[in-house]
């Protein structure tokens, strides 16, 4: 077998094998397959697509690339969930502990920020100490003690994933429905969950842009989980603007920590009391979905959630006075405000230029081993439908680099757009799977 042949298969459309399949994550890894073969691989994978048994094969092959995590020892149900990420999506990490307050054991798998998205390892970064890089057996152990804890993709989980997750946020493959699959469920099938819940985001900031690739990467997804016999949900959100209004790192901390004051925003809430109730679901502790949202309510009200992320951050070596003062995290040494020049009503705030700003700023990569600015991001002051006037401040920029700035202040102004009337409110839950199938919320 060898690399060029299967490069010039997928190119001419044609199917993998199994075995070749296998070949090719196995000599990545071990550096026989090159950077450029392989990107000319995942490029000829991005025009031609694979099928539902590539698809199978290549997810359980880069799984098995590394451990896959033994949980049998924790009697409940375990959920894992994970979004095919967004524009200041920081749901996870409200999900977790609001979740785990509730009994369900999570044990998370999480990457970093790809493309102008966010990633949950970068974001509990920002908290000083704050440890991702955990042996497995802590990792268990945190699960059992406290019912949560968040690892990242490396060396001993689905290494592959890694590798071919950092080569494709360079080489512009990552909008492909069988990566982004196979990509997604082979951590969650290396972190050892009983179920998943999985949140595809669909829009300008996302990586797929319509509901109906959403829909064939959402049921490409639950056959891949139902073949490992995981119970898996998928619920569908809209992500053309950002989620709540922080984006960056930091910034995104600070929000979370916000939320589980039970503070807002209101949309970061919305969506997460209800892929909260799905993972409630999911983890047998209630079969209705007011249910679920109704107990959410309550552990945000009473506090609960936010203990069990303080046990969290604690349990992995993070500072969690910052978690009680979140003024102590890290800070950009310069803001810079972006005024309104119209009057009316915001109708876009384009996610995907506030992503490439906020990325140009320092809180993502431009190529696979740059270190981010964890202080860096951008504040949204405005959302789709609220009023404006002229010199209201439309997005704060945090930012330690002037030139840094310079290049990202008009990416973020043209991502405004004012109109005359007030826009409808667009709705932001759109779809979900679960054990009936396909429904549409809106
Ligand atoms: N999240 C992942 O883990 N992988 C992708 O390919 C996209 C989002």
């Amino acid at each position: 077998m060898n690399i060029i042949e299967i490069i010039e298969k997928k190119k001419h459309n044609n199917k993998l094998s199994t075995e070749e399949i296998i070949f090719v994550v196995e000599n990545y890894l071990n550096g026989k397959i090159a950077d450029y073969q392989m990107s000319a691989l995942l490029m000829a994978i991005w025009f031609n697509g694979m099928d539902n048994n590539e698809i199978y094969d290549l997810t359980i092959s880069m799984a098995k690339s590394g451990k896959i995590i033994d949980l049998s020892s924790i009697s409940e149900k375990k959920v894992d969930k994970h979004s095919t990420g967004g524009v200041g999506d920081k749901t996870s990490l409200i999900l977790l502990p609001m979740v785990a307050s509730l009994g369900v054991p999570v044990p998370k798998i999480s990457g970093r920020g790809l493309g102008h998205t966010g990633g949950t390892i970068d974001k509990l970064e920002s908290i000083t100490g704050f440890q991702t890089d955990l042996t497995i057996e802590n990792f268990i152990k945190n699960v059992k003690k406290i019912k949560a804890s968040i690892i990242s993709a490396n060396i001993n989980l689905a290494p592959a994933d890694k590798h071919i997750y950092s080569l494709r946020d360079v080489t512009g493959t990552i909008d492909s429905i069988p990566l982004i699959a196979s990509s997604i469920m082979s951590k969650k099938i290396a972190g050892g969950a009983d179920a998943f819940v999985l949140n595809i985001t669909v829009g300008r900031g996302a990586f797929i842009k319509n509901i109906s690739n959403a829909i064939l990467l959402a049921e490409t997804m639950v056959d891949i989980g139902r073949k490992n016999q995981k119970d898996t949900y998928v619920v569908i959100s809209s992500m053309n603007q950002p989620l709540g209004f922080a984006v960056g790192n930091s910034l995104e901390v600070q929000e979370v920590i916000s939320l589980l004051n039970n503070k807002g925003p209101d949309d970061l809430k919305e969506i997460c009391l209800f892929i909260g109730a799905y993972m409630l679901i999911a983890g047998n502790v209630t079969r209705n979905v007011e249910d679920g949202i109704n107990m959410l309510k309550e552990v945000l009200e009473n506090g609960k959630a936010l203990n069990k992320f303080k046990q969290i951050v604690k349990s992995q070596n993070g500072d969690i006075a910052q978690i009680d003062k979140p003024d102590l995290l890290p800070k950009s040494k310069y803001q810079g405000e972006i005024y309104s020049e119209q009057k009316g009503f915001i109708d876009k705030v384009d996610a995907l230029l506030i992503g490439d700003a906020s990325r140009i700023l320092g809180a993502g990569r431009e190529a696979k081993d740059d270190a981010i600015d964890l202080s860096a991001g951008i504040v949204l002051k405005k959302k789709i439908g609220q009023k404006v006037n002229p010199k209201d401040i439309l997005a704060t920029l945090h930012y330690n680099d002037e030139k840094k700035y310079f290049l990202a202040k008009d990416i973020v102004k043209n991502a405004f757009h004012v109109i005359d009337k007030k826009p409808k409110k667009e709705p932001l839950l759109l779809s979900y799977i679960d054990e009936h199938g396909l429904k549409k919320l809106q």
